[in-house]
């Protein structure tokens, strides 16, 4: 078979159904694996023929073209494996969005490559002008890897929690008139890139990049707290359309498919989420969601109030004495690691003849479907494992509900107007006859707020990390 555009046409071809049945596989955790593997195949067919293309179309390159391209992909191969392997699983969301960084800074710089030496992308003959069209593509491709860029540097920032400087913390930053100023900047980015497309002149693309750079930033420094994973699946979805900007620029249909199936996947996560947290799609889209009326602090703790606490040993006793449990997991089962455990009690529990249910909230962990992945981790049964929508209507005639490592999915100050994560559907544990609740102190979850389950008086906290409580109801259970 000799390496003709048509064959070039058939793999990428191939390789976008892979794509496709990748997101199809990736939508459950039974077949995840499955879709992972589709995943690398296609990336790795997309690669393999682009590298091939190149040297149809400039076979020029073949000599040391060709070795830069090798060296490009074992480093960034290297680098991107290497950190995979050393992520841990709390820390993925923050990879994900350094991911998202380098996609939208990709975009731009082969943008401005474009701009400066079209006929190296035979977009055009040498001295020729850019036509209109590929400037609007390259204009487009440009602003939206800007803001992909810059917004994911700051969602990395507030998701890491590491950085002390103000727009990294996880507290929105708002100021007076940032809507207006938004909308401002918004306009005159969007002035520029048709002054550019008009002209094709350096000046009104370098401003117009600029602004976007600032855009991504006041995008996303509003929001804070509980809806950063809204953050984190829009990004993911600006990320695929600046991709597929790109692609358009450079004539490459691979990069159009594949960038257009993560913007539309992305987006439509994104208005999933939003559905989950009850905020508005739009709104999140142009960055005006984070209005909450309180500044909500990450990791600050709570006002020191009597609260009714026990032993693993009094939690494992009335776990064993109930007909029916519910446990709720949270960002401090990840933690902890303590699923494995967490399943063995389980297992007891059931074969005492007890009905165990596991609650999923949609943004429980730090990563949309992490509580899916650490109890598939652990063999749970998928039939025990039951989404929000489906278990909320249960809690009122439970006897026991576990929370381990949960605090904002069940925190009831989402009933509150008033209170920032106001509107946002939570786990209704504060019905069960009784809660157990184990975390390791007082301190609030992610969103930084007090949750008044942890006062009532059908609550018991169990203080202490959740692998090692979780193993003590164990050995009481037993
Ligand atoms: P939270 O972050 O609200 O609370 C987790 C709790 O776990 C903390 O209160 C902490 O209390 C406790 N904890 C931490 N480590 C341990 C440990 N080793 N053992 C026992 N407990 C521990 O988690 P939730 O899952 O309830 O909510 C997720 C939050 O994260 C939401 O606000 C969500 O919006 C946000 N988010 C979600 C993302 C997603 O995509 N799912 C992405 C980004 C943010 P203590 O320190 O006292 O132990």
């Amino acid at each position: 078979m000799t390496f003709s555009l048509n064959t070039v046409v058939l793999l990428y071809l191939v390789a976008s159904i892979c794509f496709i049945q990748a997101l199809k596989g990736l939508s459950h955790p039974a077949t995840s694996r499955r879709g992972n593997a589709f995943g690398m195949s296609g990336m790795a067919i997309a690669v393999v023929t682009t590298i091939g293309l190149i040297f149809k179309l400039a076979p020029e390159l073949a000599g040391p073209g060709l070795g830069y391209v090798l060296a490009g992909l074992v480093v960034g191969g290297g680098a991107g494996a290497l950190m995979a392997k050393r992520v841990e699983m709390t820390k993925m969301p923050e990879l994900v969005a350094f991911m998202h960084s380098m996609i939208g800074l990709a975009a731009v710089c082969i943008a401005i490559a474009a701009v400066a030496e079209p006929w190296a992308f035979n977009i055009v003959a040498k001295g020729e002008a850019i036509p209109y069209g590929n400037r609007i593509e390259l204009f487009i491709g440009t602003f939206v890897g800007a803001i992909t860029f810059s917004g994911s540097v700051i969602a990395f920032g507030k998701l890491s929690g590491k950085y002390k400087f103000r727009l990294f913390q996880g507290a929105p930053v708002q100021f007076a008139g940032q809507h207006m100023l938004n909308l401002v900047l918004g306009l005159a980015m969007l002035g520029l890139g048709l002054t550019f497309v008009v002209t094709q002149s350096w000046t009104p693309f370098v401003l117009m990049l600029l602004i976007a750079f600032v855009l991504g930033v006041l995008i996303i420094i509003p929001i804070g707290g509980a809806d950063m994973p809204v953050v984190v699946s829009m990004l993911n979805s600006y990320s695929g359309w600046a991709a597929a900007g790109i692609g358009f620029s450079l004539n490459n249909s691979m990069l159009i498919i594949a960038g257009s199936l993560v913007g539309s996947s992305g987006a439509i996560l994104s208005y999933i989420m939003c559905k989950a947290m009850n905020r508005s799609f739009f709104n999140v889209l142009l960055g005006g969601f984070g209005n909450a009326p309180a500044a909500a602090t990450t990791g600050g703790s709570a006002e020191q109030r009597p609260v009714r606490s026990g032993s693993p040993d009094d939690a494992a006793f009335l776990l064993s004495q109930a007909e029916t449990v519910i446990i709720v997991p949270g960002y401090g089962l990840a933690v902890a690691r303590a699923q494995h455990p967490l399943k063995e009690l389980t297992d007891k529990l059931i074969e005492r003849g007890v009905t165990v249910k596991y609650a999923i909230h949609p943004v429980a962990g730090r990563m949309p479907g992490h509580m899916n992945v650490l109890l598939a981790e652990a063999e749970v049964p998928y039939e025990q494992v039951f989404e929000m929508e489906d278990v909320n209507s249960d809690f009122g005639d439970t006897d026991v509900v576990l929370v381990l490592g949960a605090n904002d999915v069940v925190n009831p100050a989402a009933k509150d107007p008033k209170s920032p994560i106001a509107g946002m559907p939570i786990l209704e544990a504060y019905k069960a006859r009784q809660i157990i609740v184990n975390k390791r102190s007082m301190a609030s979850g992610y969103a930084g707020l007090d949750n008044e389950l942890f006062y009532m008086d059908r609550t018991m906290m169990v203080f202490g990390d959740a692998k090692k409580v979780v193993e003590d109801m164990v050995k009481a259970v037993e």
